[in-house]
């Protein structure tokens, strides 16, 4: 006998069932801690924020933080519900965990993201990851992960809906901003991105008044570093299996009298490079300590060579952290996205 396919109730995706249990485990929760990574940007302090917004609106008590840096981003302390985040310093001392029922991460693949926090997991309260990069180590006890989406944002939204949260203008914004920075302003959105963003208008956002400062917000000294910064980078047009590699460094020098931050749009201007489907940045944070901004196009995958050289990321949008040299660090990172070309 066959069975009609309709008649067969159809079995909840792993998504379905992921996101089931981060909503029980939310619903659950009277006092949660909503961790940032390292450096956060808008989909990760935007997620945060957004859902500890949420949840102190059905009446739990929620906070966000953050281990580095001690403040929040110049770009990113005109978001609303800043007023959230908690200095790290409040939870590594042990004294407040014990107030919690549930601690959150957002948008960090591996505890290496989270820094000192990440001391918290030490099996006295539960921890649920949410994220969307597809090199998440599945720390953590419950997983909302999702490598298919184009920012972390995006199963917030799912989460707000699930948790009969309305959105007002106020986590709108901050769903907007995650979206619009994950995905390069909508240039690589998927489709079911920009039809988020307009349900994220209809609630309210005005994206360029939104968005000035946290995209083009740059102090003057942003001018010289970029002008140093660039004037040294190279081009290997035989790298990455001959479609190209420019690279260049940010020294702590370069930085000097800038946030750390301001070394973080860099990428953004290397990565025009017609010549390249590859690009680097290699940003000193300590005497012989980088972290290596990776992004490519064109089906180059420089998500694979992070992974390979200990880091992580998205196909196209990755990072690792090296010790020694930049010079080091770009032979490392050719070798490692494959054969050149002559
Ligand atoms: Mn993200």
């Amino acid at each position: 006998m066959t069975r009609d396919p309709a008649s067969v109730p159809s079995l909840p995706s792993d998504h379905e069932r992921e996101l089931t249990r981060a909503v029980s485990l939310l619903r659950g929760a009277g006092s949660v801690l909503l961790l940032a990574h390292n450096h956060p940007d808008a989909d990760s302090l935007g997620s945060a924020i957004a859902l500890g917004l949420a949840l102190r609106a059905r009446g739990a008590r929620a906070w966000v933080s953050f281990d580095h840096p001690d403040e929040v981003p110049q770009s990113l302390s005109g978001l609303p519900g800043i007023d959230l985040v908690t200095p790290a310093a409040d939870w590594l001392d042990g004294s407040r965990s014990t107030e919690l029922d549930l601690i959150v991460t957002l948008d960090a693949g591996s505890t290496e993201r989270l820094g000192r926090l990440s001391s918290l997991f030490d099996g006295s309260t539960p921890v649920l990851v949410i994220d969307h990069h597809i090199s998440n180590t599945y720390f953590g006890d419950d997983h909302l992960v999702a490598p298919d989406v184009d920012a972390t944002v995006v199963l917030i939204e799912e989460l707000l809906a699930a948790l009969d949260v309305a959105l007002d203008g106020d986590l709108a914004a901050l769903l907007y901003a995650g979206l619009a920075t994950d995905t390069g302003g909508f240039r690589h959105g998927s489709a079911a991105s920009h039809r988020l963003a307009a349900r994220l208008m209809d609630a309210g956002v005005q994206p360029s008044r939104l968005m000035r400062p946290i995209t083009e917000g740059h102090p003057f000294g942003w001018m010289q570093m970029l002008s140093q910064v660039l004037g040294r980078s190279e081009l290997d047009p035989a790298a990455a299996g001959g479609r190209g590699l420019v690279h260049t460094c940010v020294t702590t020098e370069d930085l000097r009298g800038l946030r750390q931050e301001e070394a973080d749009s860099v990428i953004d201007i290397l990565r025009t490079s017609s010549e390249a489907a590859a690009a680097a940045v290699v940003k000193q944070s300590g005497p012989a300590d980088w972290q290596v901004s990776l992004r490519s196009r064109d089906g180059v995958r420089v998500g694979d060579a992070a992974i390979a050289l200990g880091g992580g990321g998205h196909p196209e949008a990755a990072g690792f952290g090296w010790q020694g040299d930049y010079h080091g660090a770009v032979a490392a990172l050719i070798a490692a996205l494959g054969p050149a070309v002559n």
